[in-house]
């Protein structure tokens, strides 16, 4: 039997991973394409039981390895989650970052428009950069730093949108861009350094917790299967892809209320300490998602208050650390 195949770069990642078991369960052969940069080798094995599933280990910044375009005629869709999307670990190699967004999406784009295939650029809320408007409508321009240290993933990712958004009007590709705010869930890494994560590791390990600035500064957080399937359903929709759409969930929480509810699940007697605000940190963060709501039909279902327990369970498993019974 022959399948259409979903090509989903960065597939061993955070959202990768889900994405590329979602895809599967929708009948799609997939392929996994990452470079193992951030990803986890667990996130990859967790995969290993899907059918008509594949792993190539290449980088997008190189041109695309054979294993690929020898299944090319068969590929329909393109995703592009490939990204170092945390803070420490997209500046610890910025010109990589850089380059990635840059030159990986022009070769993702590129077999896009070799094959016919739709490609989807999974963008971020960083092109809004330190936010004047709020919520953040899709309209607004940003106001990004192009000269700080988050420019290499901010500025990659506009450049990105971009050469996307110029392919598509070219008639070059058929396009779709997600504007992807920050997102938690099973598959994280322990040590990336994001702020849901670091939280519950530094509580269940008893280690201090590391609050930057004073915790008034805001995130929306979007657990990960309302995100894949906003993704999905961004890709397969009939709109016009010469817009982008945000996606995310739109309860906005300073960071002192995530420490709080975090707390709340995993009692910790490490304390808190106080760190500087990174530099260019945005102050507050929300979509507005009237577009994804009603070209989609899609908006988030699951809160922070189900999905940070959910997640904290999944944590202390990664890290053999017991949760109270009430969480369990
Ligand atoms: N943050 C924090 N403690 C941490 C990690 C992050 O207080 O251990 C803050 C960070 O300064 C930012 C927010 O939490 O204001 C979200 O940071 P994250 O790195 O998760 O994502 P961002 O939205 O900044 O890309």
């Amino acid at each position: 039997m022959t399948m259409d195949i979903a090509l989903v770069a960065g597939g061993a990642g955070f959202i990768g991973s889900h994405l590329c078991r979602a895809l599967s369960e929708r009948g799609f052969e997939v392929i996994c394409l990452d470079n193992l940069q951030t990803s986890r080798v667990s996130n990859l094995d967790s995969l290993a039981d899907l059918p008509r599933y594949s792993f190539v280990e290449a980088d997008i910044v190189a041109p695309l390895p054979q294993a690929v375009l020898d299944k090319a005629d068969r590929i329909t869709r393109i995703y592009n989650c490939a990204c170092a999307a945390s803070p420490p670990q997209y500046q610890a190699d910025p010109e990589h970052t850089m380059l990635t967004n840059v030159v990986g999406t022009h070769h993702l784009l590129r077999l896009a428009e070799q094959t016919g295939a739709r490609f989807l650029l999974t963008s971020t809320s960083e092109v809004y950069g330190d936010p004047e408007v709020h919520p953040q409508v899709e309209g607004y321009r940003g106001w990004v730093s192009c000269t700080g240290p988050r420019a290499c993933y901010d500025e990659g990712k506009r450049a990105a949108e971009a050469m996307t958004f110029d392919y598509a009007r070219m008639k070059r590709a058929e396009v779709r861009v997600a504007r992807i705010f920050n997102t938690y869930g099973p598959h994280m890494h322990p040590d990336d350094g994001r702020v849901v994560s670091n939280l519950v590791c530094q509580a269940l390990r008893g280690e201090p917790i590391t609050i930057y600035g004073d915790g008034s500064q805001t995130r929306s957080f979007c657990y990960v299967s309302d995100m894949v399937e906003g993704l999905i359903r961004l890709m397969e929709s009939d709109i016009d892809g010469t817009e982008p759409v945000n996606l995310g969930n739109p309860q906005e929480f300073t960071i002192g209320e995530l420490l709080s509810k975090v707390l709340a699940i995993v009692p910790s007697d490490g304390g808190v300490t106080h760190h500087d605000l990174p530099q260019d940190d945005p102050r507050r963060r929300r979509p507005d998602i009237a577009r994804a709501r009603s070209l989609l039909g899609w908006e988030p279902r699951v809160a922070l208050d189900d999905g940070l327990p959910q997640t904290a369970r999944w944590f202390a498993r990664e890290l053999g650390a017991t949760l109270p019974l009430a969480v369990a």
